[in-house]
Order: C-alpha cells, then sequence, then structure tokens
C-alpha cells in the first residue's frame, strides 16, 4: 500500500450527471482549492487591517476563444472570492504584437499591479515567447519566464507554474507521502509536464519521486505507466489512459482538459480527462476527478503567486 487509509468504493456523481465507481480517495481539487482560497483571504484581511497593500492580478485576454474566456473568468471569480483586485484587459483577436507588448509594459510599470498573466493560446502572428519573456520576472505569476524557469530548475525562490504548483498543493493537502515513488509523468510542455517533472524529482515533501518523463516519442509507454506508482497525464488526448496501463494502488493526476460537443448539455459541450476515470479510478489508491481535480487547483495556486507576488513587494 502506497498510502495510509484503507481502499473502499462507493458510487459517487460527477458535476457532469454520470455517476462512477470510485476509490474512496478522491483527490478533490474543489476543496483543496477552497483550503488555499479560505487562507489566502484570511491573509489578505490581515494585510489590509495592517495598512498593507492589496494582491493585484491584471489578466491579458486576447480574442474570443472560449474556453480561454471561462478561464479568465474563474481567475477573475477566484480574485473576488479572496478579496485581490483583479483588472481584465481585453485584446481583439487581430491585436499587433507591438500593441500586446506595450499594454505589458504598462502593467509592469505600474506599481499598483502586482501579477500579470497573458492566457495562452495566442493568436499566429503573436509570438507566444516574446510575449512571456516581455513580462517582468517578479509579477511573472504564471512562471513562465526563463527566470522564474531557471529558478524553478535550481529550487530557488520564484514562481513555479500554475498548474503544476496546483498539484503539489493538491498532494500536500490530502498529505499524501511521494517520497521515493516513481512517477511517471505524460506530457513534456513547458507549462505543465516538464515542470512537473522537476517538481516530483526535487529534494522537499511532495517530491523526492524517482520520474520518467513521457512524451509523443516514447517508446514503450504502457509499460512505463504500469510501473508507475504516479501517473501525472497530461497529453491532451481524452481518455488515453486505460485500466490495463495502471497498476493496482496506483496515484493517478488527471490534467486533461478537452471540451467534446454535447448537444445534450446547456452550454453544447462537456469535459474530458486524459484517463478513463470509470476503469482506472477502481485501481487507484488516489485519483483526481475531471473536472473537480486540477483544475481548481489551478486556479488556487495563481491566487497563491499573486499574493506571493505582492507580499514579497
Ligand atoms: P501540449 O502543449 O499539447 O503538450 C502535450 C504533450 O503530450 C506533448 O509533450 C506531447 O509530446 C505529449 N503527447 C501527445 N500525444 C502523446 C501520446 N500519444 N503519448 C505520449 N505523449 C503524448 O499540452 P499541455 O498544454 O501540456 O496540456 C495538456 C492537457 O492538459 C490539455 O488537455 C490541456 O487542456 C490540459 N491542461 C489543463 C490544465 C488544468 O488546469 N487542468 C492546465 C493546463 C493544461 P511531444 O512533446 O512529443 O509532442
Amino acid at each position: 500500500m502506497l498510502v495510509k487509509g484503507e481502499k473502499q468504493w462507493r458510487v459517487v456523481k460527477f458535476a457532469d450527471n454520470r455517476s462512477y465507481l470510485c476509490a474512496m480517495n478522491i483527490l478533490d481539487g474543489k476543496i483543496a482549492a477552497e483550503a488555499v482560497k479560505a487562507a489566502l483571504k484570511v491573509q489578505v484581511a490581515e494585510r489590509a487591517a495592517a495598512g498593507k497593500k492589496i494582491p493585484h492580478l491584471a489578466a491579458i485576454l486576447v480574442g474570443n476563444n472560449g474556453a480561454s474566456a471561462t478561464y479568465v473568468a474563474a481567475k477573475v471569480k477566484a480574485c473576488e472570492q479572496t478579496g485581490f483586485i483583479s483588472t481584465l484587459i481585453r485584446l481583439e483577436e487581430t491585436v499587433t504584437q507591438q500593441k500586446l507588448l506595450e499594454t505589458i509594459k504598462g502593467l509592469n510599470q505600474d506599481p499598483d499591479v502586482d501579477g500579470i498573466l497573458v492566457q495562452l493560446p495566442l493568436p499566429a502572428q503573436i509570438s507566444e515567447q516574446e510575449v512571456i519573456d516581455a513580462i517582468d520576472p517578479l509579477k511573472d505569476v504564471d512562471g513562465f519566464h526563463p527566470v522564474n524557469v531557471g529558478k524553478m530548475v535550481l529550487g530557488v525562490e520564484g514562481f513555479v507554474p500554475a498548474t503544476p504548483l496546483g498539484i503539489m498543493l493538491l498532494l500536500a493537502h490530502y498529505n499524501i507521502n511521494t517520497s521515493g515513488l516513481h512517477a511517471v509523468v505524460i506530457g513534456r510542455s513547458n507549462i505543465v509536464g516538464r515542470p512537473m517533472s522537476i517538481l516530483l524529482s526535487g529534494n522537499a515533501q511532495p517530491g523526492n519521486c524517482t520520474v520518467t518523463l513521457c512524451h509523443s516519442k516514447t517508446k514503450e509507454l504502457t509499460t512505463h505507466c504500469q510501473q508507475a506508482d504516479l501517473i501525472v497525464a497530461a497529453l491532451g488526448k481524452p481518455l488515453f489512459l486505460k485500466a490495463d496501463m495502471v497498476k493496482e494502488g496506483a496515484i493517478v493526476i488527471d490534467v486533461g482538459i478537452t471540451r467534446i460537443d454535447d448537444a445534450t448539455r446547456k452550454n453544447g459541450f462537456r469535459l474530458l480527462g486524459d484517463v478513463e476515470y470509470e476503469t482506472v479510478a477502481p485501481k487507484c489508491s488516489w485519483i483526481t476527478p475531471v473536472p473537480g481535480g486540477v483544475g481548481p487547483m489551478t486556479i488556487a495556486a495563481l491566487m497563491k503567486n499573486t499574493f506571493l507576488a505582492c507580499s514579497r513587494k
């Protein structure tokens, strides 16, 4: 057994209205995110009472991508919940690189703004890397700037990308001891998979894992997964991870979010993760649902980074 606690089973109804047979040990991102945000709210109130600055997050949303608009709205709502100030700047889909860089420069120079995020992806005419490089590393609460990536690799205080940080907070919330585990991370993107592999291999708790980082060219992916004590699925292929790829008692973190058209839904879509939850969950010691797992933790981690940006001033 990898973790404390006896495994039990129950039928759980998720937000998508389907019922699943689940391991008792669900890594509930909604609950853990509420705990992170509640703690931040107290800290913000203490700062306000002491006459100190309140955290201020500025978000830039380019174009009309539905998913991006939803994510940014959730981030603005989280600011309201925690007592942060938020500013949302909307730019046209056709915005030029120069205009976007000027907007970032203005936010860099604004002493009232603590954290800046530019919602990705950006339209084809924009260089994402140039945009990331333009953000002041001290306000880079998404943790994508090369300075912060370097600091994360070195284990030096900076900003850690929100999704991997959220996963670490989730593991910490449920007091899961990851020391010595063999972790397999599927996906090597700069925003999820690669930083996740660095954090899990770090000399910390959670951390101290032996990490295998897999990608689309990996041979024998199933064999790697079958040997894993902890799997982080972050490849963006719905229902990719099947029960025969997971060993009994494994911890499974599903990062994937894919919108699938669903005419029966009011909003016209449903969300699928990278894990075939129904078949994988019964084999796991711990598992994250989609929705309600990593997603809320990403936002909680962003709030934490913004608070840090403010309090470090
Ligand atoms: P990405 O940039 O597209 O990267 C996908 C990674 O998966 C790449 O490294 C790719 O390998 C690898 N991959 C693709 N197909 C594979 C396969 N068949 N076998 C093994 N590896 C494969 O995606 P991302 O931005 O990291 O996002 C991944 C997923 O997480 C998406 O569904 C995204 O929506 C979701 N996401 C969720 C949150 C959240 O808050 N929950 C946050 C961010 C992202 P190569 O490098 O070889 O191409």
